[in-house]
């Protein structure tokens, strides 16, 4: 697959991660490189540097990476950037950084957070996550909302899209209406390449995740740039895509709240009622607990709903 010139001096990179899109965006200024994501282990030479060479260009030339967040498929050709990139800056939000350097500390708290409420991925997964993570590899620094990449010829501005990760990032060029937002918003879920819904949308927090959907917004974005789906372009595109992340927000805050009631359940039993309501997910079907946990720590927060602990020390919830 070719690389895709989106807008000038804004590309994306096409691939395909299992049977779902994957993509890194790349920003060609006149003095530096920015390239947004890293990919799996392995997708800097099978994609970013063959994506170069067609224009015209190496890796070596990279100047800046922004790390989107801290999961596996963003985060894992660090290590092959820095081989074949020794001078780019790679850098994350403070938030992500150290998921994002040691497979230890994400794959205990990220990826591990399910055993606390005794669900987990299979073997197979955690094989491939350990796989696409590739070695740890320290970055840069950090980078926050706000801050100007000024590339030469064109400058982008770094946003906080908080919510699917605590820290996630995207970067916003104004001038032409361009909003990379990789996995900062995620419609109803992840699809096949032939539109088949086959993974839900994970997020940690409801009102993170609400107010970046807000935020993307306010900034009327005439495309949106994503890790998973074809590219969104137009205003009206970028509406649908926002009212879908939005909507299944509100779809599933209303299944939790109906499953709500006066027997105290844990995670599995409120997942399992969201997977039948919303999916069926066939994919990671596990990570919408993520999110279901996250709806039910909100309607505490928002007096909906109690949080106590069963015999087994397991956390369950119940109606307020
Ligand atoms: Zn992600």
């Amino acid at each position: 697959m070719s690389i895709e010139e989106v807008q000038p001096r804004i590309y994306r990179i096409p691939s395909v991660l299992g049977r779902r899109r994957f993509a890194q965006w790349l920003v060609v200024g006149d003095e530096r490189l920015l390239l947004v994501d890293s990919g799996v282990d392995g997708t800097i030479a099978e994609h970013v540097s063959p994506a170069l060479a067609e224009l015209g260009r190496s890796p070596a030339e990279i100047t800046d990476v922004v790390i989107s967040h801290a999961d596996v498929d963003h985060y894992g050709g660090n290590s092959e950037l820095r081989r074949v990139a020794p001078q780019a800056r790679i850098r994350s939000s403070a938030a992500d950084r150290a998921w994002i350097e040691s497979w230890p500390e994400i794959s205990r708290d990220r990826y591990g957070w399910y055993r606390s409420h005794g669900l987990d991925y299979d073997e197979a997964t955690w094989e491939w996550l350990e796989n696409a993570a590739g070695p740890d590899t320290p970055i840069d620094g950090t980078v926050s909302d706000g801050e100007q990449l000024d590339l030469g010829g064109i400058a982008v501005e770094v946003v906080a899209l908080p919510g699917h990760s605590p820290g996630h990032l995207g970067v916003v060029h104004r001038e032409s209406g361009t909003a990379i937002v990789m996995d900062g918003v995620l419609e109803r879920g992840l699809y096949t390449t032939d539109d088949e819904l086959i993974s839900p949308p994970p997020y940690a927090s409801v009102p993170a995740y609400r107010a970046t959907i807000a935020r993307l917004r306010e900034l009327r974005p005439a495309r949106l740039g994503t890790s998973h789906y074809a590219p969104t372009e137009g205003a009206q595109a970028v509406t649908a895509f926002l009212d879908g992340s939005e909507s299944f927000v509100a779809d599933l805050d209303a299944t939790i709240g109906g499953e709500l009631g006066a027997e105290p359940q844990p995670l599995a039993h409120y997942w399992r009622a969201a997977d039948a309501a919303l999916g069926p997910f066939v994919e990671m079907a596990v990570e919408l607990a993520r999110s279901v946990g996250a709806h039910l720590d909100n309607a505490v927060d928002e007096g909906r709903a109690v949080r106590t602990q069963d015999a087994r020390g397991l956390a369950v919830w119940a109606a307020a």
